[in-house]
């Protein structure tokens, strides 16, 4: 038995979306079934996690950060509720794949890794939550901002390199965690009353999904 299989007999939500219509883990086996809303195969994207860390939940966090990054599109959209509201969905999600918070932040380090990193140039749509109309960037180099949606700051939480797979790691699992927990607002006040955190999600830019 995997070690994963060990918390649940069974597991019918998707550890990526919540999505609860299908039975994706039973006595501790993935069941291959593939999710009808954000597409991921259970016991291929999620093969590996381990619950309630953050190294061992951080692939859901980053496959779950690229689905949200890409429009958040339904593997099969006749399944999608007219109603459908994905932050509720992903509340479905059991905490020991959801909560565990990331480690503190090594300022120092990440500072010494933007030598390495990569820029859009001047950028003024969060990298992690698409919220538009701040600089962020400026010709290449962080502003410090820190996002009043997401919270995180240019320069220190949303390094990487645009359009390469793997250098998108970190800031697509940021975007998952903040998602999965409720995509909660840094500055509360800032935030729209009619605000839809896909249509807002919609606006990251390519080099950064
Ligand atoms: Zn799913
Ligand atoms: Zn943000």
């Amino acid at each position: 038995m995997s070690e994963e299989g060990m918390l649940d007999e069974v597991e019918d939500f998707c550890r990526m979306c919540g999505y609860d219509e299908d039975r994706f883990w039973e006595a501790g086996w993935p069941t291959s079934a593939i999710c009808d809303c954000c597409g991921s195969e259970s016991g291929i994207g999620d093969m590996g996690a381990k619950p309630g860390s953050w190294s061992g939940v951080e692939g859901l966090h980053s496959y779950r950060g690229w689905w949200l990054g890409s429009g958040a599109r339904w593997e099969r959209p006749r399944q999608k509720p007219r109603d459908w509201d994905v932050l509720r969905q992903l509340e479905n999600i059991p905490p020991q794949w959801r909560t565990a918070a990331p480690p503190p932040v090594d300022r120092a380090r990440r500072i010494a890794e933007r030598a390495s990193s990569g820029s859009l140039g001047t950028e003024t749509v969060c990298r992690i939550c698409g919220l538009s109309g701040l600089l962020f960037w400026r010709d290449g180099v962080p502003t410090e901002t820190v996002c009043p949606s997401c919270g995180a700051e240019s320069g220190i939480d949303d390094l990487g390199t645009p359009g390469v797979w793997d250098a998108l790691h970190g800031i697509r699992a940021r975007r998952g965690y903040w998602a999965a927990v409720g995509a909660p607002w840094a500055v509360p006040a800032a935030r729209p009353s009619e605000w839809d955190v896909l249509a807002q999600l919609a606006c990251v830019p390519d080099g950064w999904r």
